[in-house]
């Protein structure tokens, strides 16, 4: 390989959306990627898929005694996996972030992701990938990066709307405990925890209604790759 292919820069958009758990930023990253024609990897989703699987064996992701089933899990993870419709429930949610604490689990993702940004696809000029360690860790050389919050009650009332719409019984005070336990163990784990990139820029969605905050992530986004680099 020649010195020039070794350090081609890459031509596509790289957006990286991290932040706390129900703080908007899954919907802020989907419909920014709408707006500027990207194509757009949730991945949560991925955790959330082989905490599934853990669970299908019987077994309980909190306990490290399933660690190997939860690598295996991450390693023959498939499209089909990531189609199934229990993956946004709370439970799984919960039970992600265990299996989101192991190294090897995490490896065995980080391609997936990484070619997902290096060659969105569709061809899309641009990849907008949202979760905990994409301007960190994942992408670290994104064009853009964002750190989305919200108050810990505004994010339990929204996924009380959220669950309720999906006919599920939501206890405000209990979602807001478990959305801060979830942060918690997000925080604080070893591998890849979730936190601010150095050049990331905070978005606080408290205030701010759904199209608010993506009017205010869609120009902070335009300011760093300028209007050629969006097909919208
Ligand atoms: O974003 P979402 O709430 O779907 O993520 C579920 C869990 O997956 C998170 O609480 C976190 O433990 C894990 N996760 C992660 N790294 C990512 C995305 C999600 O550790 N990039």
């Amino acid at each position: 390989m020649s010195d020039q292919q070794a350090y081609e820069p890459r031509k596509n958009v790289v957006v990286a959306i991290d932040g706390l758990a129900a703080s908007g930023k899954g919907t802020v990253a989907r419909l920014c990627a709408q707006r500027f024609g990207y194509a757009h990897l949730d991945t949560g989703l991925l955790y959330r898929a082989v905490a599934a699987k853990v669970v299908d064996r019987g077994a309980d992701p909190a306990d490290p005694a399933t660690q190997d089933l939860a690598i295996a899990a991450a390693g023959g993870l498939t499209l089909m996996d990531l189609q199934r419709a229990d993956l946004r429930d709370a439970r799984t949610g919960a039970a992600a972030s265990y299996v989101a604490a192991y190294g090897a689990v995490r490896a065995k993702l980080l391609d997936y992701q990484r070619e997902f940004a290096l060659k969105p696809p569709g061809g899309a000029r641009g990849a907008v990938l949202d979760g905990r360690d994409i301007g960190t860790v994942v992408c670290p050389d994104a064009d853009v990066k964002l750190f989305v919050v919200a108050r810990p009650e505004v994010r339990a009332h929204r996924r009380c709307l959220e669950l309720r719409g999906r006919g599920f019984e939501a206890d405000p005070k209990q979602v807001e405990a478990d959305l801060v336990a979830r942060d918690e163990r997000d925080r604080t784990r070893a591998e890849s925890p979730m936190t601010q990139a150095a050049d990331a820029i905070l978005l606080d969605t408290s205030d701010l209604s759904i199209d608010a905050s993506i009017d205010e992530a869609s120009s902070i986004i335009l300011r760093h790759i300028g209007a050629d680099n969006t097909t919208a």
